[in-house]
C-alpha cells in the first residue's frame, strides 16, 4: 500500500494510519522510510510526505478497499478534487498476483508505475516484486519512469535516530560481553 499526507502534521499522520490499520487488524510486515515529494498532477499545494509499506491481512481487497477508506474519513479527509490536499491518503499497490479491474477498485494501482513518489519508497522497500501485468520489476519500472517530480528520503525524527543509537550501542555492547563468554568457554573447553 502507499500512503501519502500534506495538511497537518504529516509525520504523525502517516504514524497515525499505521497505528489505526493496526488496531483494524492489519499487521504491517515492511515499510520504506518516509519521503518528502513534490505533488504531482495538481501542483498549486504543499510537498507531501510519502511511504510503501507490506502488510498482512485476511481481509479480501474490497473490505480493505472499505476499511481504508474509513481510516481516511475519520482522519479528516474531506472530497476535494483529484490528487488535492488531504491529511491522509491510502492507496492498494499490489495484492500479490491478484487482478482486479472493477469501478470501486483497481489493483494493480493504475498509476503506480508512473509516480516517483510510489516508485521510490517501494523500491528501497522490496526492489525485486514483480508487478504481475507490466512483468517487470519495480526497480525495472523505477529505471523507465518519466516522472521527472522530486522525492527525497526523510531522516528518521531525531528523538528515533537517538534512540536507534542508544539501542545499537547496547546491542553491541552486549554483544561484546557475548562474545567475551563465548572466548573464555571456548578457552576452558580446549
Ligand atoms: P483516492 O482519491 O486515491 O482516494 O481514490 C479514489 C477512488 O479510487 C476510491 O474511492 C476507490 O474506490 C478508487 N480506487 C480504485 N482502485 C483503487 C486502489 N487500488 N486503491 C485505492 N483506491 C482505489
Amino acid at each position: 500500500m502507499s500512503l501519502g499526507s500534506n495538511l497537518g502534521d504529516k509525520r504523525k499522520n502517516m504514524a497515525q494510519a499505521l497505528a489505526l490499520l493496526t488496531q483494524k487488524g492489519v499487521k504491517i510486515l515492511r515499510a520504506s522510510s518516509l519521503y518528502r515529494t513534490q505533488p504531482v498532477g495538481y501542483t498549486e499545494q504543499l510537498w507531501f510526505y510519502n511511504q510503501v509499506i507490506e502488510v498482512s491481512s485476511s481481509l479480501n481487497p474490497y473490505d480493505l478497499l472499505r476499511l481504508i477508506k474509513g481510516i481516511e474519513k475519520r482522519m479528516g479527509r474531506k472530497p476535494t478534487r483529484p490528487s488535492g490536499p488531504r491529511p491522509i491518503d491510502i492507496d492498494i499497490l499490489l495484492a500479490e498476483d491478484c487482478i482486479i479491474r472493477t469501478k470501486r477498485l483497481t489493483i494493480p494501482h493504475p498509476r503506480m508505475q508512473k509516480r516517483n513518489f510510489v516508485l521510490v519508497p517501494f523500491k528501497e522497500m522490496s526492489p525485486g516484486t514483480t508487478h504481475p501485468v507490466l512483468k517487470k520489476t519495480i526497480s525495472e519500472l523505477w529505471k523507465k519512469s518519466t516522472d521527472s517530480s522530486v522525492v527525497r528520503k526523510l531522516k528518521p525524527p531525531k528523538e528515533k535516530a537517538e534512540g536507534l543509537y542508544i539501542e545499537r550501542k547496547q546491542k553491541e555492547k552486549s554483544e561484546r560481553k557475548k562474545g567475551l563468554r563465548a572466548v573464555s568457554v571456548g578457552g576452558l573447553q580446549t
